[in-house]
């Protein structure tokens, strides 16, 4: 595992296990991790020398940071770092919301802590109501290492952000495509210049980039024909120097294999491979008619229980090769179908990248009644 300083103080390894999306019990319904295939992973990626585990007071409705402090008390609390992080909207009770996350970890401090997806609309709320003084606190008195948010909003939004104080970090969703068609670029420039480590989320955005359809496949194969798509996602996010840990999320050993095995390649992308990503980044970017990174943040608060990035994944279908694609949503139980929305808005609200899904669900609903 390659290692890289963090502020002069620690090392930590370039590629991160992100806590969000772990195995779960197929045979229950909701989000429940299923603990052995997850401690599995766990216990692969400490052995391979992962030291940075990612998770957040909301991820699989709180299992993830049980899970998480379980999985790795098997170990020694110095060789490993955990970040967690403050949602303002689950309970903006911090005070509570701290306590019950050292509860829930069964640890004493968290090593790198974060205020959890600021967005321009709670940005005044979240810098207003207490909780920045109150987390110092902490971090003077040991309980917190390092303090820093992540973040889904504006460029003007950053700014305001480093305007308040001096960040240990930053926490940004950052890919090839976030770059080329989003703000992404301007967000890491900001943090470049200011000189506050980044830390990569959603580097193979949510899995759309591990799977470019065939000719966007076939472009990158031609350039690295043992390669998989993915790791050109995770390569690419690596060759940038101001960042420090690269986050993924993964579900499975294969996914641990493949990042563990790109993170240790050396070479950066070169320009020939720019030029390549490029292409390929092109033909995605005709295809998707909603880049939804499935990460789930409008889902809890749905008052219907729908999924939502599952059936946004049909809408993408359904518009790049036609309403037929959605035959196997027909077969949905009446409640868990689009028709079932009642357009209450708070997904939207949740959701990190402004996604109006309530109109997409109206959409889908009228494609599935042409059916
Ligand atoms: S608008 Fe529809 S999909 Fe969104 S939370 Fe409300 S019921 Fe669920
Ligand atoms: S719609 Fe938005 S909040 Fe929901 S999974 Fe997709 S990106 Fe996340």
């Amino acid at each position: 595992m390659e290692y890289k300083k963090f502020k002069d103080e620690i090392k930590l390894s370039r590629l991160g296990m992100g806590n969000m999306r772990l195995p779960i019990k197929a045979d229950e319904p909701g989000q429940h991790v299923d603990y052995e295939r997850a401690k599995e992973i766990i216990d692969y990626a400490m052995e391979q020398g992962i030291n940075y585990y990612d998770t957040a007071y909301i991820y699989h409705n709180g299992e993830s940071e049980k899970f998480v402090g379980k999985a790795l008390s098997d170990y020694p609390r110095d060789s490993y770092y955990v970040a967690d992080k403050y949602n303002l909207q689950a309970n903006p009770d911090y005070r509570a919301q701290f306590a019950e996350q050292l509860e829930r970890l069964q640890m004493y401090y968290i090593d790198f802590y974060l205020l959890h997806g600021v967005q321009d609309y709670f940005l005044e709320e979240i810098l207003g109501n207490g909780c920045i003084p109150y987390f110092e606190q902490m971090k003077e008195e040991g309980k917190i290492r390092y303090f820093g948010f992540s973040f889904h909003g504006s460029p003007d939004a950053l700014r305001r952000m480093l305007a308040v104080r001096s960040w240990d970090f930053v926490q940004i969703q950052l890919n090839y495509y976030d770059w080329l068609y989003e703000d992404a670029k301007a967000l890491y420039e900001i943090l470049e210049e200011a000189g506050i480590p980044v830390m990569v989320m959603e580097p193979v955005h949510g899995g759309m980039l591990a799977d470019l359809g065939e000719k966007g496949n076939a472009i990158l194969k031609e350039g690295a024909p043992d390669s998989s798509i993915a790791s050109w996602a995770v390569r690419w996010v690596k060759s940038l120097k101001n960042v420090q840990v690269i986050l993924s999320g993964m579900s499975d050993m294969t996914q641990l294999k493949d990042n563990i095995a790109t993170v240790s390649e050396t070479e950066d992308i070169n320009s020939e491979e720019q030029k390549l990503i490029e292409k390929a980044c092109a033909l995605v970017r005709k295809n998707t008619s909603v880049p939804c990174t499935k990460c789930r943040y409008c889902c809890p608060d749905c008052p219907v229980g729908l999924d939502i990035p599952y059936l946004l994944s049909f809408y993408n279908a359904a518009k790049l090769d036609g309403i037929w694609r959605l035959n196997n949503l027909k077969g949905l139980p009446k409640e868990k179908q689009p028709s079932a929305c009642v357009g209450c808005g708070s997904c939207a609200k949740h959701c990190p990248q402004s996604f109006q899904i309530p109109a997409y669900m109206k959409e889908l609903e009228k494609m599935l009644e042409e059916l």
